[in-house]
């Protein structure tokens, strides 16, 4: 490893960073992270923080998990590589599938297709929702629908059903055919509508439009995170997946749950569609799948879908999709140790009771600061605050307004996350309730320092 002196030298030269705008990391260098340890990251400088990032949504248990180290070294040792195409597989693939279906029953779950990360796992979803309409003598369903504000991933299939002009117009044209409707958001929404119940109603109402406007027989599939993460953690209403689900069902659409992050007790739930009471055709995960040690990932797939795939007796159920690293030995061994852990350390439970606690002190910043126009969580650990120029106009704060409170709470011993106008938190699941203290605190400072 060259010197640390040569690595802040050349930071931000020679790599341009994902969601960057390389002349702004030339401006305002990025972070260097060197080591981490528990629940904590250390800089290059020895600065240690928090990680109320979570890595990226992914660190569920922390950043020293032993037995999931163990598993990658010693899969490493045994079988580092072999593929999963069309006359092999291997063991450790074929243990993780057999664990993820008895983990995910009340969901459901029947069977596992491996990708390499989330936006393959959403990828593989929308292709496999195409030709099981296909199978079933519907080629003509090849429409998805999403929500604004949703996301789901950067490959084109990922890029068009996400909800965020910002991930979206610099690589248009994208793929045809997909169509979003208003994301149940109380904050800000078409409707004006606050109480979120009614919100609800109203979203799931210009579903039933969009469908009636395009034809049922045309589309495809419905993609939803049951709670919208990137997009600026949006819980709906607890009425909105169980409705969704039901025009789905009346209308042979396909229900895709993307669980990239709220899969394995980010919710305070093992899964944002149990945590709904809904049972979805397909589930996309990855990220906390291998605790972000490895990349991976994995489309989990329900009754309706197996059926008909299975039941196919043309040929045509082929499935035609795969990616290199699809049921990778290291990823399939780092993931079957980390379910255990998960279970082990009942991380859903911690999340729920550490999630109403940050959420709870979330809300009292907000009594204190002006500048807090809205505060979403309550659902394990995820949350957001919505940073604004004022109240009564909602007008978004600023970057320098939000690079102030970021760089204060990172002295402060807390790294945060800023997207937009929001500070994201996905902390890990195995925080402590002085960890939660600690979060608060500097976030607190960072507020205090605009004065
Ligand atoms: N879907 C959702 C809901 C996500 O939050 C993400 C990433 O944050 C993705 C898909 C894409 O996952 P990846 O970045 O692993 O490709």
């Amino acid at each position: 490893m060259k010197n640390a002196n040569f690595i802040r030298e050349q930071n931000a030269r020679q790599f341009w960073q994902p969601m960057t705008h390389p002349a702004d990391a030339q401006a305002y260098p990025p972070k260097i992270i060197t080591g981490a340890s528990g629940v904590r990251i250390r800089d290059i400088d020895g600065h240690e923080t928090i990680d109320a990032v979570g890595g990226l949504w992914n660190v569920n248990l922390g950043y020293s998990n032993d037995a999931v180290k163990q598993a990658i070294s010693g899969q490493l040792d045994t079988l580092p590589y072999y593929s999963t195409f069309r006359g092999t597989t291997n063991d450790a693939a074929i243990e993780l599938a057999y664990d993820l279906c008895e983990f995910f029953t009340e969901e459901g779950i029947q069977r596992v297709f491996y990708t390499s990360g989330g936006s393959d796992s959403v990828e593989t979803a929308l292709r496999l929702a195409r030709q099981y309409h296909k199978l079933r003598g519907q080629p003509q369903r090849t429409k998805f629908l999403s929500l604004k504000k949703g996301y789901h991933g950067t490959h084109f299939g990922g890029a068009s059903v996400n909800g965020n002009n910002k991930f979206r117009t610099d690589y248009e044209p994208l793929l045809p055919g997909c169509f979003h409707i208003p994301a149940p958001y109380t904050y800000r929404n078409p409707f004006n509508e606050t109480d979120p119940a009614r919100l609800a109603q109203l979203c799931a109402q210009a579903l039933e439009d969009e469908i009636a406007f395009q034809g049922a027989e045309t589309i495809a599939a419905f993609i939803m995170e049951p709670i919208l993460g990137a997009g600026g953690v949006i819980p709906p209403h607890e009425s909105f997946m169980p409705m969704v689900r039901e025009i789905c069902n009346r209308n042979g659409i396909l229900l895709i749950a993307d669980e990239v992050i709220t899969a394995f007790g980010r919710t305070g739930a093992w899964s944002g569609s149990r945590l709904w009471g809904v049972q979805p055709d397909m589930m996309c995960t990855a990220k906390a799948i291998t605790n972000g040690y490895f990349p991976f990932g994995a489309v989990l797939i329900g009754a309706r879908m197996t059926e008909v795939f299975e039941g196919d007796a043309s040929g045509k159920g082929a499935i035609s999709h795969g990616y290199t690293y699809s049921g990778h030995p290291v990823g399939a061994a780092a993931a079957v140790v980390c379910l255990k852990e998960t279970v082990k350390a009942n991380v859903a439970r911690n999340a729920a009771t550490r999630g109403a606690e940050l959420y709870s002190g979330l809300q009292t910043l907000a009594a204190k600061h002006e500048v807090i126009g809205d505060v979403r969580g309550g659902h394990g650990l995820m949350a957001a605050v919505e940073v604004v120029a004022d109240r009564a106009s909602k007008a978004p704060a600023g970057a320098a307004t939000m690079n102030t409170v970021y760089e204060t709470a990172y002295q402060a011993g807390v790294m945060l996350r800023v997207s937009g106008p929001n500070i994201i938190l996905s902390p890990p699941l195995v925080l402590s309730d002085q960890d939660v203290a600690d979060i608060l605190l500097a976030m607190d400072a960072g507020f205090a320092a605009l004065g």
